[in-house]
C-alpha cells in the first residue's frame, strides 16, 4: 500500500453502486478512471458504459490491472501519471473516479481546460475540498477553486463517505460530487484569462480590501471599482462572480481603449 501515492480503497459494493449511480451514464459513454486501484469501480463502470479509460500510475497495481482485464475489450488500462495524462486527444467523455487527494486540484484544472472535451465528472474528494468547490459569496471557503469550478461547471454535492469506508481509513472523511460542464458560462466576458487574473490576484490576499489586493493590476483600481458600482473597501470573499466579471470586463476595455488610441497615427 502506497500512502504517498493516496492509496486509499472502496470495496463496499453499496457506496460504489452509488457512485456509478451519481456519473448518469449512457451505454454509449465513454468513461475515464483516473486511478482505478484494485479495479473494483472500472469494472462496474464497464458494466454500463461502451468503454472505460482507467489511468493508474503504481506500477504493480497497473501490472495487475493488465492481468485482471486482459479478456475485457471495454477496459483500457494505462500505465502512466494522470496529469501527463492528453484528455486534449479524446472524444467527448465522462469522468467517474475515486482520485488521489493529494493531486485534486491539478486534476480538476487540467479536467476543465476548454481543448478537453469534458462532460461531467464524478468525483469522490475531500469533504472539505467538495465543500471549497460549491461555496458562495460570504462563505469562508469560497475562493479561487469555487470560482474557476463554478465558471466551467454545475456542482453539486451528491452525498457524503465517512472515512471509515475506506482501506486503509484516510485522516479526513470524502464527498462525491458532480461537476456538470456548462454549455455556457455564467457571466459574460470579453477576455477570459482577465477574469481569472483578477480572482486570482483578489485572493491571494483575502483579508484585504479590494482597493489593497487589487493594487497589482492598476494605480488607479480605487476609482475603477468605484465606476463599477463595487465598494473598494469590500473584502474578495463577499464577491460575486458577475460583479468579478464587471471589473475583469472594464479591465479589459480600458486596455483595449488604451491600444487603439496608441496604435492610432
Ligand atoms: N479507485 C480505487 C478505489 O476506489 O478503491 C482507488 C482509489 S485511491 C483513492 C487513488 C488511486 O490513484 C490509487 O490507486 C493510486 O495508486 C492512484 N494514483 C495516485 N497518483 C496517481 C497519478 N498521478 N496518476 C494516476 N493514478 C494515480
Amino acid at each position: 500500500m502506497r500512502r504517498r501515492l493516496g492509496q486509499h480503497f472502496l470495496f463496499d459494493p453499496s457506496i460504489l453502486e452509488r457512485i456509478v449511480n451519481a456519473a448518469h451514464l449512457k451505454p454509449e459513454d465513454i468513461v475515464v478512471e483516473i486511478g482505478p486501484g484494485k479495479g473494483r469501480l472500472t469494472r462496474m463502470l464497464a458494466e454500463r458504459a461502451a468503454k472505460v479509460i482507467a489511468i493508474e500510475y503504481d506500477p504493480i497495481l497497473c501490472e495487475e490491472l493488465l492481468k485482471e482485464f486482459s479478456r475485457v475489450l471495454r477496459i483500457e488500462i494505462h500505465c502512466q501519471d494522470v496529469l501527463k495524462y492528453p484528455f486534449h486527444e479524446l472524444p467527448p467523455f465522462k469522468v467517474v473516479a475515486n482520485i488521489p487527494y493529494y493531486i485534486t486540484t491539478p486534476i480538476i484544472f487540467k479536467l476543465l481546460h476548454h481543448d478537453v472535451p469534458l462532460i461531467s465528472a464524478t468525483l469522490t474528494v475531500q469533504k472539505e475540498v467538495a465543500e471549497r468547490i460549491i461555496a458562495l459569496p460570504g462563505r469562508k471557503d469560497y475562493g479561487v477553486l469555487s470560482l474557476m469550478v463554478q465558471y466551467y461547471t454545475e456542482p453539486e454535492i451528491v452525498f457524503n463517505i465517512p472515512r471509515k469506508a475506506f482501506v486503509p481509513p484516510p485522516k479526513v472523511d470524502s464527498s462525491v460530487i458532480h461537476l456538470r460542464r456548462r454549455e455556457h458560462p455564467p457571466v459574460s466576458v470579453a477576455n477570459e484569462q482577465m477574469l481569472f487574473k483578477v480572482i486570482k490576484t483578489a485572493f491571494s490576499k483575502r483579508r484585504k480590501t479590494l482597493a489593497n489586493s487589487l493594487k497589482p493590476l492598476r494605480r488607479d483600481i480605487k476609482e475603477l471599482l468605484v465606476s463599477c458600482g463595487i465598494d473598494p473597501v469590500r473584502r474578495p470573499e463577499t464577491l460575486s462572480m458577475d460583479e468579478f466579471a464587471k471589473i475583469a470586463n472594464l479591465l479589459s476595455k480600458q486596455r483595449r481603449d488604451k491600444d487603439g488610441k496608441m496604435s492610432e497615427p
